[in-house]
């Protein structure tokens, strides 16, 4: 299994390259993320796409995992914590998803997301 750079899903099938295309975030390999850009840049461009338009799964073949949650897949794959390099207004729009959907806010600037069930899956502090 591999780990998808923009999204961080890590039950690709194939290497994020080659036309492979990843069913949570819908990047195609070597088709969405061509271009004269660093690779590391277009990949984050894809993500905060992705994420601008709510993070949902993409694929209509391929299920979601059980109880599949973007934020905690971002989570596990230390992708979160790059948020703050995103430009402000995405970070703005990113902090209301996550506010309104998954966490709340703690005065500290810590998010605290939970499954749908209430089980606490991991915690996001903005510097
Ligand atoms: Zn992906």
């Amino acid at each position: 299994m591999y780990r998808c750079p923009v999204c961080g899903y890590d039950r690709l099938r194939k290497p994020a390259k080659e036309f492979a295309i990843c069913p949570s975030c819908g990047t195609e390999f070597g088709y969405s993320d061509s271009g004269p850009d660093p690779i590391s840049e277009i990949h984050e461009h894809l993500r905060a796409n992705w994420i601008k338009n709510g993070a949902k799964w993409q694929s209509s073949v391929v299920s979601s995992p059980p109880y599949w949650n973007p934020w905690e897949q971002m989570l596990k794959a230390h992708l979160a914590l790059s948020l703050p390099d995103i430009e402000r207004a995405k970070m703005t729009e990113i902090l209301n998803i996550v506010n309104s959907d998954f966490g709340f806010r703690e005065p500290n600037k810590s998010f605290v997301f939970r499954a749908p069930n209430g089980n606490f899956v991991g915690e996001l502090t903005i510097a």
